[in-house]
């Protein structure tokens, strides 16, 4: 269902208009607009894949596992040497 020969829409309009990540065009919500009926529960409702395109829009299991471990590493190594630039400033 995709047109190649088309350009895609504007990267920015398509990111304020809550579109598909790939094809910029399939709606990534059921409700293009949250606040019409001010309903907090329904407001995140996403469809499983692009109407358009058929990408998937939730990710498999284990995709931020890599992230989680790479700035836990990042964060001990930052907070080591802080903790021993503040010992040799204090001492
Ligand atoms: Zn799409």
């Amino acid at each position: 269902m995709s047109y190649p020969s088309m350009p895609k829409p504007n990267y920015f309009w398509s990111v304020g208009t809550m579109k598909c990540p790939r094809c910029r065009r399939g709606p990534m919500f059921k409700d293009s607009n949250p606040y019409r009926k001010l309903t907090l529960s329904h407001i995140f409702d996403m469809y499983e894949e692009c109407p358009h395109c058929a990408q998937k829009y939730e990710l498999e299991t284990g995709f931020w596992y890599g992230t989680g471990y790479v700035s836990y590493a990042l964060t001990v190594a930052f907070s080591a040497f802080t903790f021993i630039v503040w010992l040799i400033l204090l001492v």
